[in-house]
């Protein structure tokens, strides 16, 4: 990648991100409102379809430039939460849809005319052990029908498509329980209301996140992307890039906690000096740099393996494990900083604060992390 493009793209995001200061979030967040300007501002530039190939109507840069898009927005206290799935849950359609779904969608997701960005894996009662979901979808002639739920489905009140998992196959007739799983492209704007009902969450952030219900939904045939009973795999491979994203989303939020936290202890004045002079505020900051630098490096690591296709499993789940964690970090150091001026809405510290804990969560819990590298890596029994 020229680093002159990279800077251009950069900056084009520094320079966007002027126009959406704190206040602007602050007031999305209390009315807990979507950020439809600041979406359609990032789609009209070009951003979000950084990642589809030039062939179908994108830029078709690789997941290094998606990296630098997220990593400055955060940084710059805007959030990518909103529209972050619309760059990178195309990959699914990308890689295993048929040509003509390709050629169907792609473009469409290119321009914005369409939004492909709600994700429907996560289940209630199946929590992390995805293949236990129960939302089975069902041939009937040239049709699925669908029945089951989904939690966690953000943004399906601003999509048009939806990247669904089901069981079409039972799991005590499959000889593994990671077989018999399909993916499908669901056209949401033909059936909310239809055989599927969203039900918004309200959260401690603002993610416009939701429950989905099924109910006899009729699906066309041809909305099964790939081969049927091999969605888990097709699921598995789109996580890397979204691990590796989200990582620099939380490198962005870490960078912004410091500048911010830094820029107040220069400034606040208590006994008569900076209280940025004091060893005691400045360590927690110092070492959450430390930790964010060390982060962005396994960032950096995971990315260039995935651009040169190469496995990365382990620096992808490694990178969002450290970097989530570097971001808290740094919003602990910030709040701390700020004193009882960091409960202060106009200070964003709280908000930032809050979202940031996200990413220890989701997409994947930091213990499952840890399982996945104590099992592949070192070589420990499986513990689940
Ligand atoms: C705001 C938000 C947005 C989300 N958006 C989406 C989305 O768009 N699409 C989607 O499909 N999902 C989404 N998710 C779901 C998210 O990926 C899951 O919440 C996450 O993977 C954790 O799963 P769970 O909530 O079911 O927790 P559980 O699986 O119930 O786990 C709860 C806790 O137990 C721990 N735990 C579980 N099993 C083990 C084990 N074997 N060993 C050690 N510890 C264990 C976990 O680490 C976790 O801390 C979202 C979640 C949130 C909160």
């Amino acid at each position: 990648m020229d680093e002159n493009v990279l800077e251009q793209i950069r900056q084009t995001v520094v320079q966007l991100c002027r126009d959406y200061p704190g206040s602007y979030w602050q007031e999305k967040d209390r009315e807990r409102a979507y950020p439809t300007e600041f979406v359609d501002a990032l789609t009209e530039a070009g951003l979000l379809s950084s990642l589809i190939p030039e062939a179908y109507g994108g830029a078709g840069l690789p997941l290094s430039v998606a990296r630098t898009i997220l990593e400055e927005i955060h940084a710059a206290g805007c959030n990518g939460a909103a529209c972050h799935a619309q760059m990178y849950t195309m990959g699914t359609l990308l890689r295993h849809g048929n040509e003509e779904q390709r050629k169907q969608y792609l473009p469409k997701i290119a321009t914005g005319e369409l939004r492909l960005q709600a994700f429907g894996v996560t289940e209630p009662t199946a929590g992390t052990d995805t293949t236990s979901i129960t939302t089975t979808a069902v041939r009937d002639g040239d049709h699925y029908i669908i029945n089951g739920q989904k939690v966690w489905t953000s943004r399906a009140e601003y999509s048009d498509l939806m990247i669904l998992l089901a069981r079409t196959t039972p799991k005590e007739k499959c000889a593994k329980r990671s077989e018999g799983l399909s993916v499908f492209l669901v056209d949401m704007r033909k059936v909310v209301g239809n055989g599927m009902t969203i039900r918004p969450i309200r959260t401690m952030i603002n993610h416009a996140t939701t429950e989905v219900f099924f109910d006899n939904l009729r699906i066309p045939a041809d909305s099964l992307i790939g081969e049927e009973g091999k969605g888990f795999k097709y699921i598995l491979t789109g996580m890397n890039a979204e691990r590796i994203l989200i990582a620099s989303e939380c490198i962005g939020d870490a960078r912004w906690f410091i500048e911010t936290a830094s820029n107040y202890v220069r400034d606040r004045k208590v006994f008569g000096r900076p209280i940025g002079q004091n060893q005691g505020v400045q360590f927690p900051i110092a070492r959450s740099y430390a930790q964010m630098q060390a982060a962005s490096l396994m960032v950096d690591k995971a990315c260039a393996l995935y651009d040169d296709g190469k496995t990365c499993g382990a620096e992808a789940n490694m990178a969002k494990m450290l970097a989530s964690e570097a971001s808290w970090a740094a919003g602990e150091a910030c709040l701390q900083s700020h004193g009882g001026f960091g409960f202060a809405e106009e200070y964003d510290v709280e908000r930032k604060f809050r979202e940031t804990r996200l990413y220890q969560i989701a997409p994947i819990s930091t213990n499952l992390v840890l399982s996945f590298l104590a099992e592949h890596e070192l070589g420990l029994p499986r513990s689940y």
